[in-house]
């Protein structure tokens, strides 16, 4: 729909400072990315983080303390919004409750005075796509929230802007209606081919549509990467835990041997973990390992590499269970098993640790090893 070539944006090196002096919020410390022509990029992070003062500095609602907006390379810091050709989409919608949903479609393009023809063709258009046009008579007050939300997404597609700019969109939305916006937000994207950055604080969201993730913490890009990236290659502890769902098991230890691309690691609970260091070298010293639930196996005691435990919680989801095991010196462990697992409440467990795909993280929380998934 969009006519023009979607535009690249970059974020070089931008702070923002709220207040001055002792109250001075320092919300962005110097954030640098890239959302490439038609590419859907994902900012996540938790509460706080500057997702959204991020957002609002690509719209030009806010202003940049410090460092560049690019768009295709020209520095839009200074230009207003009304100049920049973005169209956002709120968790809120912000339609106007005595308009019909034809009316909330095209007011921008109207106040644009832009031809009726081409409102009626545009209007037309995006009902279409969001499958709207059984409601275009009513008002938003008879129309539930997901189809309040495409509305407002309507709104925006008619401007085809060069950016679309999405906060939080779908937060206001149950978990049902969640998920069939997400695919529709995903299959728009395929459709317009239209750059789009999309603000969320919930990784689920942004590992099912993401073409690339920014994942920020406390005004810092902790990682940039794909979602698959991200799940298998996370630089750090806050990356390795904030993806993925259950997060990451975490177990403290120490490398007291590393040799032929093995490295020993001395769990706290008492057992030894060979662990695959894909040829990178290793300081000796304490580390955390990581592995994902999914990746941990259920076997006869005796077997190798494995930690025992007693299970404490046994969550039947129909396809996959989720065990939760207690296996000494403070660590829980979450086994996803299969659907059909049998184990009851206290029942002891051995749980395998492939070498492979087991992570080392520093003391300062800094990957060492990554498993060798991707
Ligand atoms: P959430 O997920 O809760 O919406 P967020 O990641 O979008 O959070 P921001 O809204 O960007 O976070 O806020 C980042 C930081 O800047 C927060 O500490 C916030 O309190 C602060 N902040 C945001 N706007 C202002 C403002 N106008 N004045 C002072 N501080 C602000």
């Amino acid at each position: 729909m969009n006519p023009t070539a979607p535009l690249a944006v970059h974020v070089r090196a931008v702070t923002k400072t709220f207040g001055t002096g002792e109250t001075a919020v320092r919300a962005l410390k110097g954030v640098d990315f890239d959302a490439r022509q038609g590419e859907l990029l994902m900012i996540v992070g938790p509460s706080g983080c500057g997702k959204t003062t991020t957002m609002r500095m690509i719209a030009g609602l806010e202003q940049a303390s410090a460092g560049d907006i690019l768009f295709d390379g020209q520095r839009v810091n200074e230009l207003p919004t009304q100049q920049r050709d973005v169209a956002m989409v709120f968790q809120n919608y912000g339609l106007y409750p005595h308009m019909t949903v034809r009316e909330n479609i095209a007011f921008g393009l109207k106040m644009a005075k832009t031809p009726r023809e081409e409102i009626v063709k545009r209007t037309s258009k995006a009902a279409d796509l969001l499958q709207l046009k059984d409601y275009l008579d009513r008002r938003p007050a008879q129309l539930s929230g997901g189809q309040r939300q495409r509305v407002a997404i309507g709104r925006a597609i008619v401007r085809e802007p060069d950016v679309f700019l999405f906060d939080e969109p779908l937060s206001n939305l149950d978990a049902a209606l969640r998920v069939q916006m997400r695919i529709e937000i995903a299959k728009l994207h395929n459709d317009l081919k239209a750059t789009m950055i999309y603000v969320t604080h919930d990784q689920v969201e942004a590992m099912t549509m993401a073409d690339k993730i920014v994942v920020l913490n406390a005004g810092k890009i902790e990682q940039v990467g794909s979602p698959l990236e991200l799940y298998h290659r996370p630089n750090n502890l806050f990356v390795a835990t904030f993806i993925g769902s259950p997060k990451m098991n975490l177990l403290p230890g120490e490398v007291t041997d590393v040799a032929n691309n093995v490295a020993s690691v001395l769990l706290q609970g008492g057992a030894t973990i060979s662990v695959d260091t894909h040829g990178k070298s290793l300081p000796k010293g304490k580390v955390t390992l990581g592995i994902r639930p999914e990746h941990i196996e259920l076997v006869a005691s005796g077997a190798k590499n494995t930690i025992s435990g007693k299970v404490t919680l046994s969550e039947h989801l129909g396809g996959e269970t989720m065990l939760y095991v207690e296996t000494g010196a403070l660590a829980q462990c979450v086994v996803k098993a299969d659907g059909l697992a049998r184990q009851k409440i206290g029942e002891a467990v051995t749980l395998a640790l492939p070498s492979n795909v087991c992570h080392l993280f520093d003391a300062e929380g800094r990957a060492l090893v990554n498993g060798s998934l991707i």
